[in-house]
Parts: C-alpha cells; sequence; structure tokens
C-alpha cells in the first residue's frame, strides 16, 4: 500500500493539529500503520498500558469486518458499500476486500479526520470506485448530500451502510440510533446495516473506565462501550441476520484462538426487509 509521509501531510493540512490525538490515527498506530504521530502513538500507548488487548482488539475488528464484506459480496450479492467512520486505509480495506470479489464495487468512505481522508484519496486516485469524503457521521443530512455520496451511491439499488467501531464515540444514546435510523431509511429493501461496537469489558472494568477517561482527556473523544441490550433497539425495522447481535468472537470462532484475550466487542449484520 502506498505511504504517505504523515509529518508532510500535516504540512498540507492546516487544520491538523498534530500535537492533538486523534481516534483515526491512534487506530492507526494499534493496527502498524504509518500515519500518526507522536501524540498519537503516546495515547496509544498510554491506553494500552491501562487496557492491554487494545491493539490486539483493534486487529480482531479488522479481521470482523472482512469477514461481513466479504460475506456481503459473495452471499448477499452488494455492490455498494457506506463506510461511515472509515478510519485511516489500511491493508485489507473496504474496497480491497469488496473489489477483489467484485472489481466494480462501488465503496464510498467517509471520516471526520482529515489525515484518513487524505490518505484514502491519495490511495484511491486510480480507482473509479472507490471514493473518499470527509465528513461528520452526527449530521446524516451533510452526509447523504455529499456530492461525492450523491454521485455514487444508486439509492434504488441495495447498499450495505457500514459504522465499524464508530458508534462507540458517539456518547448520546438517542443519538446514535438517530444515526443508525438515518442512514438506513434512504436505503432499499435488501441493503444491510453491519456494525461493531465496544462492549463492557466485565473481566476488567476499571481498567476500561480509566483508559477511556485518559482516551478522552487526551483526544477529545469519549469511549462508550454498550451492551446487545443497548444496540438491539437500534435495528428495529430491520431483520437481524443470524447470530445476532453477539460478540465478534461468535461471528467468527477463528478470532477465539488468533486474538486471545481481546475485549469484548458487538458484531451486528442486518437486512432491510423486502416488502412481501
Ligand atoms: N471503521 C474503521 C474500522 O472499523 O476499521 C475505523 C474505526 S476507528 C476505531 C473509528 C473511526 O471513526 C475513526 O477514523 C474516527 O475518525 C471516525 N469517527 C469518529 N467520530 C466520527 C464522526 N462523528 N464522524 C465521522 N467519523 C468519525
Amino acid at each position: 500500500m502506498d505511504s504517505i509521509d504523515a509529518a508532510e501531510l500535516a504540512l498540507s493540512l492546516p487544520e491538523v493539529d498534530p500535537e492533538r490525538p486523534s481516534p483515526a490515527r491512534i487506530y492507526d498506530f494499534w493496527l502498524g500503520g504509518s500515519q500518526n504521530f507522536e501524540a498519537d502513538r503516546e495515547a496509544g500507548r498510554r491506553a494500552a498500558q491501562a487496557m492491554p488487548n487494545l491493539p490486539v482488539s483493534a486487529q480482531a475488528n479488522r479481521v470482523f469486518l472482512r469477514h461481513v464484506i466479504e460475506d456481503l459480496v459473495t452471499e448477499r450479492g452488494i455492490t455498494q458499500f457506506l463506510d461511515l467512520g472509515s478510519g485511516v486505509p489500511t491493508a485489507g480495506n473496504v474496497h480491497e476486500a469488496a473489489q477483489a470479489v467484485d472489481p466494480g464495487a462501488t465503496v464510498v468512505y467517509i471520516d471526520i479526520d482529515p489525515v484518513a481522508i487524505a490518505h484514502a484519496r491519495s490511495l484511491l486516485a486510480d480507482n473509479p470506485s472507490a471514493h473518499a469524503a470527509l465528513a461528520d457521521v452526527r449530521d446524516p443530512g451533510v452526509v447523504l448530500e455529499h456530492p461525492v455520496v450523491r454521485d455514487s451511491i444508486d439509492w434504488t439499488k441495495p447498499v450495505a451502510v457500514l459504522l465499524f467501531a464508530v458508534l462507540h464515540f458517539i456518547p448520546d444514546d438517542d443519538q446514535a440510533e438517530r444515526i443508525v435510523r438515518a442512514f438506513t431509511e434512504p436505503c432499499a429493501p435488501g441493503s444491510y446495516l453491519a456494525l461493531s461496537h465496544g462492549a463492557p469489558d466485565h473481566a476488567a472494568l476499571e481498567a476500561q473506565q480509566n483508559a477511556a477517561r485518559d482516551y478522552a482527556a487526551r483526544t477529545g473523544v469519549p469511549f462508550t462501550p454498550r451492551t446487545a441490550e443497548q444496540i438491539t433497539p437500534w435495528l428495529s425495522g430491520l431483520d437481524i441476520q443470524p447470530p445476532g447481535v453477539e460478540d465478534i468472537r461468535v461471528w467468527v470462532p477463528s478470532l477465539n484462538v488468533s486474538h486471545t484475550g481481546m475485549a469484548p466487542c458487538l458484531g451486528v449484520l442486518a437486512r432491510k426487509p423486502v416488502a412481501g
């Protein structure tokens, strides 16, 4: 994968403050990526001191993401993806996984982080079916009206709306539910919503709370783990696909072996029903 020098990139993005860690770049650091600054690495190291399983949990989330994308393309015929809170593109991106099966699959990446989107744009410069736009998922109307989304997504055909590891950065339950509903509402019947979401780590609750407190203090972004009981009501009107709102180790049993000790993370795949 192309690599952009993060410091060089920051110089071209005056809105980026390299001293302020960002969730996208901390996550990139945990995944072993290069699109992060010292402040991101420091915040990532501190969080991982409190909760040593955070990097392995981030990697497990990517395994789940690829599992779902491959299933959506191969088994369910989905060819359009709206990836909300897409992060810094890393190996095994949505477009790589989808286009490996269907080279014409359309992918739109949305993220609030300018470095993530600049990197995505550079990576996708020669890819006519994958695009990236800087936007905030808390403003669904702005995202849906963004020219990149309007020009790329055909809402008369099934779409997969992806919210992987992003809604736990929305502390207000009602707002998180509104986001889910706003993006699934315009979808054609037969569309899918896929998401993952950090869950309370009952084996290390205090450590998780300490890590979340420090993370929020450094990034300005709170982390709100939720249970299946909190997430399930957001999905009313959609058909939840087996195995349900479940830990991603239930979705991908090999994670129990390959990612031992990861923090709890819930996975969801839900389908917009076809009338009749
Ligand atoms: N979805 C990717 C994945 O699962 O591999 C990246 C997950 S990363 C943990 C969370 C991403 O959500 C970050 O890139 C962050 O910038 C983005 N994000 C957080 N709040 C957001 C918001 N309000 N609007 C858009 N993106 C947001």
